[in-house]
């Protein structure tokens, strides 16, 4: 049975690479019937934080992506890592070194001047540990093979070679007792039965250091699948300055739908074919290690915010009116209680056929909460002439008799004041827009004043008429 896991540091937000690590190795358990796992490796005890973690756990809850058992806090547990680098000990497989910062400092500054590259040299490793002053500290170091080549055969890079000759003898246990964290990943992933280790590409070198251990260990050895990193437009690597934030980003402050971001995350650096919308389902049944690419990808939000639109001319409208109606409450300084969500679900399929985000929607839909008067903008403003003004004085009078508030009723009303007017339709629906939402775009004419009702329609236009 499969087992993925998605172990992030909880050391910053749940970025969009490490939502996407967590949707590839989710999607993989699922396309298996297999199982996936969250691991927190708060072993950084300076950079973690309790609000990371909450970012993480609300992040993927919000995606959906959650785990299929209770999330493993990697620092509760130390005490089994030191027992592992402990078994090593006396399995041969590492040993102590008591070699210390001054001396390793002075390592370091000649390898530095003789342009090699800095890395540890072994001494102690076949010195016997009694030649160590008494009650001296020491780390346990692994005792890497020093000859031959390890071999990875990685599911997204393909085969990846290294020379033994290049591995060091790297700590698995520092002086203090505690693991670090190429020690702890292996542990973990062993104890949580992982088969399959997806994740960055950043960590591909690690994984030859990390199977040193597993073959010491005797353990099964999971297959590795490397991802590309994801870079900006430019292609450098992805930072803030692209417009890639943390994923509550993408849901708070640009009204994003999660189906959205997960569609666009399963494309940025997996495909199928052409296929550009695919839903979670459609996802899980095709996904498939092999068409994860091998370069990286590049993140474009202007691809989100199409999909984006996508999913929300898609989404039912009474969802869309409860994640909008905060948005309209925080832009009108009202009470969300105060939201008319009926209106707003009814608003809904005169306002999504344009929109890219909740945000655009929440503007939209700003006139239907409007305080009469009216503010105006100025573009909105230099349409209300005197001419303007006189042709909604007679919009007006062609309205009021109206017996039924029907959008057919008012489109044969105000057809009826353009022919009598030789006017074309544009030129009469111009200024009763910006009569009636205090702007010069807004969704279809006939839409604002049906949603608006016969009362409020003939007040705002009666405050502007002649
Ligand atoms: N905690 C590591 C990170 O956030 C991931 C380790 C792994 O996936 O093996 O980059």
């Amino acid at each position: 049975p499969v087992v993925t896991r998605f172990a992030p540091s909880p050391t910053g937000f749940l970025h969009i690479g490490g939502a996407r690590t967590a949707l590839f190795n989710w999607l993989f358990a699922r396309h298996h019937g297999g199982t996936f796992l969250l691991r927190i490796e708060d072993t950084d005890r300076a950079r973690s934080t309790e609000e990371a973690i909450t970012a993480i756990f609300d992040g993927l809850d919000w995606l959906g992506l959650t785990s299929d058992q209770e999330p493993v806090f990697q620092f509760a547990r130390a005490a089994r890592h030191a027992q592992v680098a402990q078994a090593m000990l006396e399995g041969g497989h590492a040993y102590r070194c008591y070699a210390t910062p001054e001396e390793l400092a002075e390592l370091r500054e000649q390898q530095r001047a003789m342009k090699q590259p800095m890395r540890y040299d072994g001494r102690w490793r076949d010195r016997d540990p009694s030649e160590a002053p008494d009650g001296a500290p020491f780390v346990i170091r692994l005792k890497a093979p020093q000859s031959g080549e390890t071999v990875i055969e990685d599911a997204v890079q393909g085969r990846v070679v290294v020379q033994n000759a290049e591995l060091d003898d790297m700590i698995l246990l520092r002086s203090d007792g505690t693991p670090t964290y190429m020690l702890a990943v292996v542990v973990d992933d062993h104890d949580m039965g992982v088969t399959h280790v997806i994740r960055g590409d950043d960590h591909l070198n690690n994984a030859f250091r990390q199977l040193c251990i597993i073959r010491a260990m005797g353990w099964q050895e999971p297959v590795y699948a490397h991802i590309p990193l994801i870079h900006g437009s430019d292609g450098a690597k992805l930072s803030k300055r692209h417009g890639a934030l943390g994923v509550d980003s993408y849901r708070d402050d640009m009204g994003m739908l999660p189906e959205a971001v997960l569609n666009y995350l399963l494309r940025l650096g997996w495909g199928h074919g052409d296929e550009e919308f695919i839903p979670i389902d459609r996802a899980i049944a095709l996904f498939d290690l092999g068409g994860v690419g091998r370069s990286p990808s590049r993140f474009d939000i202007k691809k989100l915010e199409n999909l984006n639109g996508h999913y929300i001319r898609e989404a039912e409208d009474k969802r869309l009116a409860a994640l909008v109606a905060p948005r309209v409450a925080e832009r009108t300084g009202r009470d969300v209680a105060d939201i008319d969500t009926a209106l707003l679900t009814a608003a809904m399929a005169a306002l999504k056929p344009r929109a890219k985000t909740l945000d655009e929607i929440a503007d939209g839909a700003l006139f239907l909460f409007a305080n009469r008067p009216l503010d105006f903008d100025e573009k909105a403003l230099a349409l209300l002439d005197n001419d303007a003004r006189a042709l909604i004085g007679t919009t007006v009078d062609a309205l009021a008799p109206l017996q039924s508030w029907t959008a057919e009723a008012i489109e044969e009303a105000i057809r009826h004041v353009a022919e009598d007017a030789g006017l074309g339709l544009g030129k009469v629906a111009q200024p009763l827009r910006a009569a009636l939402t205090g702007r010069t775009t807004s969704p279809g004419i006939f839409d604002v004043l049906f949603l608006l009702g016969k009362e409020e329609t003939l007040s705002r236009l009666s405050d502007v008429r002649h």
